[in-house]
């Protein structure tokens, strides 16, 4: 909760103005606050007059921390790690947590796919997966499909070629437009809600046959330039925390293979039970060519992705000329960042006991949470309250007042990091439930406090 207390005068918040630039923030960046101790879902946080709060973290670090700050597990087995050895590089070298990771990865992910590459970063990751997929068509003497399909308000990362198939507007094509490959778009897919009670998804079936009609005609156009379709499965997160109908995807397998394309799901921010199945592509039963996975796989300790590839598409870069896939970073398959993400998995799957499993907690969280955030409806600038998983989300009408929501649900003992119109929460999945009551009425009561109607 709130304390009305004050540090010892550190005055972090003063010493980073100007100093340290942040996520797409001015150099000083308001408002910011600084972490002091994070313990379990809760940060302890400290603003610019020195002011002590206690944040229940609705973020989970921008969906990674699912298993808490300090997780006595992660934390073991990174200290043991340690003891051995941080970092020994890849090329030529292999070590048991880079094994076991990509073990238990190649044993969680759909069937067939089973080959792995362990990136350095997520965006890294899907840059992998474009150049595989480019790699692939050459390989098959196709050189001209060499541009890719994705979708409207997508969001793949901040390097230059995730950029490319990440929205062209947010993703500011036109400002780097010399060295952004703007890709070839399809429309969004229809907003789509998932009723959990009933386990049935609905649609617009109208929206959604435009969709499919649009969609299909703009990969039919360009499907001989291009080489796969990139998508995030069922939830377009940072282009605007927007669910659509697993449908989507099967259409999308379909035309993949109608057309020599490959598909990609970027699972990076949907996987791991995030969405309530342990990979979001599970809503529609498609098995996607190549993966790419991060974010929570890492428990929120260390940078780390992962490209996950099907034996068909790993055995045609086995057979092309330079029969590797031309990457290779310098903290390729770094062991501590592998021994936590491999310990992550652990505890997410239940191989070793946790109160963060994604099977026991994520349906708890889906019913926390629609239950707590059902009252924000009645709110007057609230548009649209929208649960999946362990996923909320509140819309509003208007952009939010950022500054305003933060610090008004800080003061009620929760941190949340509100984008464009959306006061969004991905809880760990060890919150208790008095937490999630205490996190969903804070961001009401947040909301009630900042717009009084
Ligand atoms: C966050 C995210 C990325 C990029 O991850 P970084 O950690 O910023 O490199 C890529 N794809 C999706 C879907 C994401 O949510």
């Amino acid at each position: 909760m709130f304390k009305k207390e004050f540090s010892a005068g550190q005055n972090l918040v003063a010493r980073d103005r100007n100093l340290l630039w942040h996520p797409y923030a001015p150099l000083n960046a308001h408002p910011l606050y600084a972490v002091t101790s994070a313990h379990r879902s809760t940060l302890t946080l400290e603003d610019e007059q020195g002011r002590i709060y206690q944040g229940i973290d609705a973020m989970s670090s921008w969906w990674c921390q699912i298993h808490g700050y300090t997780n006595p597990h992660l934390d073991q087995v990174l200290n043991k790690q340690i003891q051995l050895f941080s970092h020994v590089m890849f090329g030529g070298l292999t070590h048991e947590p880079a094994i076991q990771l990509a073990e238990k990865l190649k044993e969680l992910a759909p069937e067939g796919l089973n080959h792995i590459f362990l990136a350095d970063s997520d965006s890294v990751s899907v840059e992998v997966a474009l150049k595989l997929a480019i790699q692939y068509q050459n390989a098959l003497g196709r050189p001209h499909k060499g541009r890719f399909i994705a979708l409207h308000k997508g969001y793949h990362g901040d390097t230059i070629g995730a950029m490319g198939v990440s929205d062209p507007q947010s993703s500011m094509h036109q400002d780097f437009h010399n060295v952004v490959q703007s890709q070839f778009f399809l429309p969004q897919p229809p907003a789509a809600t998932y009723d959990p009670e009933a386990e049935t998804w609905s649609v617009d079936q109208t929206e959604q046959a435009a969709w499919e009609e649009a969609a299909h005609h703009i990969i039919a156009k360009h499907a001989a330039h291009s080489a796969a379709i990139v998508v995030e499965p069922i939830v377009q997160g940072a282009g605007g925390m927007h669910f659509y109908h697993p449908q989507c995807l099967q259409r999308l397998k379909t035309w993949a293979e109608q057309h020599q394309l490959l598909l990609i799901f970027d699972e990076i921010a949907t996987g791991f039970g995030r969405t309530g199945k342990l990979f979001a592509s599970h809503w529609a039963d498609v098995t996607p060519h190549i993966m790419t996975v991060g974010k929570a796989m890492t428990g929120g300790y260390m940078t780390q992705g992962a490209v996950i590839v099907h034996t068909e598409v790993a055995q045609v870069i086995s057979n092309s000329t330079y029969k590797a896939l031309m990457h290779g970073p310098t903290f390729m398959g770094n062991p501590l960042a592998s021994a936590v993400s491999s310990a992550s998995l652990d505890l997410l799957t239940g191989a070793i006991p946790s109160e963060s499993s994604w099977g026991d907690n994520v349906p708890r969280l889906t019913h926390q949470l629609v239950k707590g955030l059902e009252p924000a409806r009645a709110l007057e600038p609230v548009q649209d309250v929208r649960v999946l998983g362990g996923i909320g989300v509140i819309e509003l009408a208007t952009p939010v007042k950022t500054a305003e929501i933060t610090q008004a649900a800080l003061e009620r003992g929760v941190w949340v990091r509100p984008f464009r119109n959306l006061i969004y929460t991905m809880p760990t999945y060890l919150c208790t439930n008095d937490e999630l009551e205490q996190l969903t009425v804070g961001l009401i009561g947040a909301i009630q406090e900042v717009y009084p109607s």
